[in-house]
């Protein structure tokens, strides 16, 4: 057999058994493996799911991969809907916020042709993704996926993991490796470099020494990302009880100089200071980790706050320098119309608090968050009953 992608998978996938921590397996996922089989389909678990099951986590959700096309999935459950434009996948339902994606295997998008789309500025270098779908194999599957964590399938009937990619080797050694080439593989989505720092921060895993050198080569690509996108992969930064170590590595690799130059250059630029923005991120991650994930606001907020207060230093109207601030901002890292107002007054409004003049916001519909960025900037003088710093040793 001669499999494209040969430099990224093995012809004979790895096969090992695994004793399933049943507990820990959804039975709706479970359930709906079954029923594809019983219909003489592959289907196995696949990616985070797998990933996080190996590393002895509890998954967040589960997803399926098969040789079921899309209609065929349909066809055998009820609850189920297509979705998407780019790649028809399968949701089946159950009940009103659970879903399971199923989809079909495909391979690696074809890539375009240098300046397909004709706006003339694309080169021979120009490797980002724009068509993804084309059913595949297996092993073009798991070659068409990010990092060898995330490219194990877990196949529930047999309780074996079947590794195309070397995912399990760099699990048990604890460590991130793009598959394939790792200039190749940012290049073709920048947004990579974000969710390598998000997986290394939240899994407390290390990072390949040629990945993290690709990441920090290739950090200024992340601005060729819609933007839209580039934000959620912030937010995610910020939402799985790791942001003080994502929001460092992001630093530590000139990610942070990319995406929010203001940030990185006064941490740069403050060196002892910024240790409030630490144990600020580290108040964040000890609330989350409790179960209460503040608002994406509080979250951007309590990011940007030190070099936003800056900017409001000597202005009459805290309201003008946050705004200024945030409008900068706006050209790099967009943020919807409704986020942005509601940033750039929860910042103003901790002048307030600082002088005591909070009354006067009780009423307004950011009240809440504003309080929670000043509760959290306090976190030295109020800190959460679990103790901070135990969670920043722990990562
Ligand atoms: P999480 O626990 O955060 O959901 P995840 O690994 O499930 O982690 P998802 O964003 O849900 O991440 O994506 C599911 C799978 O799809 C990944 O495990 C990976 O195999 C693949 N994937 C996601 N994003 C990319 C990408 N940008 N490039 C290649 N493969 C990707
Ligand atoms: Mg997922």
């Amino acid at each position: 057999m001669n499999l494209p992608f040969s430099d990224r998978i093995s012809e004979q996938p790895r096969i090992v058994p695994f004793q399933l921590p049943q507990d820990r397996i959804d039975a709706d996922a479970a359930r709906v493996v079954k029923r594809l089989t019983q219909a003489r389909h592959k289907a196995y678990l696949v990616g985070g799911c797998v990933r996080d099951l190996l590393l002895d986590r509890t998954p967040k959700d589960f997803d399926v991969a098969t040789d079921a096309r899309p209609n065929e999935v349909r066809s055998l459950f009820r609850n189920c809907r297509i979705i998407g434009r780019r790649f028809r996948l399968a949701h089946v339902m159950f009940g009103p916020n659970k879903i399971i994606e199923v989809a079909t295997f495909r391979k690696d998008p074809t890539i375009e042709a240098p300046d397909a789309d004709g706006d003339g500025d694309a080169d021979e270098q120009d490797l980002l993704i724009r068509h993804d779908n084309v059913f595949g194999t297996p092993p073009e599957d798991a070659a068409r996926r990010d990092f060898t964590m995330n490219a194990l399938f877990l196949d529930l009937e047999r309780r074996e993991v079947v590794d195309y990619v070397g995912g399990l080797a760099d699990i048990e050694h604890r460590v991130i490796r793009t598959i394939g080439d790792a200039d190749v593989r940012f290049r073709e989505d920048p947004v990579r470099i974000l969710r390598a720092i998000k997986f290394a921060a939240r899994l407390d895993l290390g990072i390949e020494p040629d990945v993290y050198d690709a990441m920090v080569a290739h950090r200024e690509d992340l601005l060729r990302t819609a933007r839209p996108r580039l934000l959620e992969e912030m937010l995610r930064l910020m939402r799985h009880a790791a942001s003080r170590r994502s929001v460092w590595l992001a630093w530590e690799t000139g990610v942070l100089a990319t995406v929010l130059p203001h940030l990185a250059a006064w941490i740069d630029d403050h060196p002892d200071a910024s240790s409030r923005l630490w144990t600020r991120l580290a108040a964040i991650d000890a609330r989350t980790k409790k179960g209460d994930l503040p608002s994406d606001a509080t979250l951007f907020t309590a990011l940007t706050l030190d070099p936003a207060l800056e900017s409001m230093t000597g202005v009459k109207d805290a309201l003008v320098g946050a705004t200024d601030f945030y409008q900068e901002l706006q050209a790099l890292l967009p943020m919807p119309r409704k986020l942005f107002d509601r940033v750039r007054h929860v910042a103003a409004a901790q002048r307030r608090f600082r002088t005591g003049k909070e009354s006067t916001l009780a009423r307004r519909d950011f009240y809440e968050d504003a309080k929670d960025v000043y509760v959290l900037d306090g976190a030295r003088v109020r800190p959460p009953k679990e103790p901070v710093r135990r969670t920043v040793e722990s990562g």
